[in-house]
């Protein structure tokens, strides 16, 4: 019979991408496409892009694994939505994406929202508001399930084209930036992820829910825990300002990481800051500049460090569960003397993650999907 598989899809901003993975967690296969280009008038026609991707993207699957792939979850990017007829699954209207504002919403939200209400779906007592609920409309709100609950089959007619059995379940996903801290596999809370990439995001697993639109700290549920985080604009984008990949990795080598730099930056790409310091103003501090470029990014790596630091102090002091250990995603990751500096700055164990695709974590969702599966 041959074993079971687990299909992730991930539909993030630039492409998707797919990962199956075996029960233990060995990838079996992986691809990516990047989105067409349609249009629809003057705008692009997401809908067709996203639909044609997918399926581009089954035909990327191998022949032979197609058949074991026993459950199935897809991630997209937070707050993309769509309006779908339920008997046929087509598009009533232009998806509207995650990046757009609709300002001529407000006044219709201002008119039946509380003041200051985050206007959406509460997870903490698992409904949608109830002066949201007594509107004319609210049947038209999707059902809430937690990540990677099956939810249904697959039609007959996809399967017989691709080659999936009958049993194969489609699971609900997440946004592709927590699909990307389950890749990770830090199921426990204090465990966390900074995303060292264009700008520093970190990401912590904590027993209890902390919210604080000053610092932009949010979290969102993941079962029975939270899932806080918080970014900061400090991050890779300054040292690419500064320096090419290639110094980077060059002048990493000759830095000594048990050593203490004295440099005190607060390296910007500009002014402004939101997290863990809330200063709109915040001016980029990347003087003085020595003249030995091995001390300056040095000095540069290990303030980011205390800034990730600070980060994760002010979790704590916001009420989430202490951080015990960090894994690392993001082009940062690969540079191991950044990664002893951070051991020392942040007095916990720091490693890169195995796995920080999206589509792995969406697979993951697969298999707890499969496991509670009761279709
Ligand atoms: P993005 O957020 O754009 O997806 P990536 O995760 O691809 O970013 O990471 C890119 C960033 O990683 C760049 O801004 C670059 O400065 C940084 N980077 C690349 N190589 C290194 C290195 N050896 N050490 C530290 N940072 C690096």
């Amino acid at each position: 019979e041959g074993e079971s598989l687990y299909l992730g899809l991930d539909f993030g901003t630039s492409g998707a991408r797919f990962a199956i993975i075996d029960i233990v967690g060995t990838i079996q296969a992986e691809a990516k496409r990047n989105y067409p280009i349609y249009l629809n008038g003057e705008s692009r026609d997401w809908a067709r892009s996203w639909k044609e991707t997918l399926f581009l993207l089954l035909e990327d699957i191998p022949l032979n694994l197609r058949k074991h792939i026993v459950s199935i979850s897809i991630d997209g990017t937070s707050a993309t939505t769509m309006i779908v007829d339920s008997d046929t699954g087509e598009p009533l209207w232009r998806p509207l994406l995650y990046n757009e504002s609709c300002p001529d919403a407000l006044p219709a939200v201002k008119s039946i929202a509380p003041p200051n209400h985050t206007v959406g779906y509460d997870p903490e007592v698992d409904s949608y508001p109830s002066w949201l609920v007594c509107q004319p409309y609210s049947h038209l709100l999707p059902s809430v399930v937690a990540p990677g609950t099956p939810i249904a089959c697959l039609k007959e007619e996809l399967r017989n084209k691709f080659g999936f059995q009958k049993q194969c379940v489609v699971c609900s996903g997440t946004t592709d930036s927590i699909a990307a801290f389950l890749a990770a596999r830090a199921t426990q809370p204090g465990k966390a992820v900074t995303s060292l990439g264009s700008t520093l995001a970190i990401k912590l697993l904590s027993n209890t829910r902390i919210e604080d639109s000053r610092f932009g700290v949010y979290s969102h549920r993941l079962d029975d825990k939270w899932l806080v985080g918080g970014a900061s604009n400090t991050g890779g984008v300054v040292l690419r300002q500064i320096f090419t990949d290639d110094q980077l990795e060059k002048l990493s080598e000759q830095i000594n990481p048990s050593q203490i730099s004295l440099l005190d930056y607060y390296p910007l790409p500009k002014a402004g800051e939101r997290f863990p310091i809330a200063d709109p103003e915040l001016a980029p501090r990347l003087l003085p500049r020595p003249e030995n470029d091995v001390e300056y990014l040095h000095g540069i790596l290990e303030s980011i460090a205390r800034i990730e630091a600070k980060g994760y102090g002010l979790l704590k002091e916001l009420g989430a569960t202490e951080v015990d250990q960090v894994f690392t995603a993001g082009g940062g990751a690969k540079n191991e003397k950044w990664t002893k500096i951070r051991e020392r700055v942040l007095g916990l164990p720091v490693s890169r993650a195995d796995q920080t695709e999206a589509a792995y974590g969406t697979a993951l969702l697969a298999i707890k999907g499969d496991q509670q599966n009761i279709l």
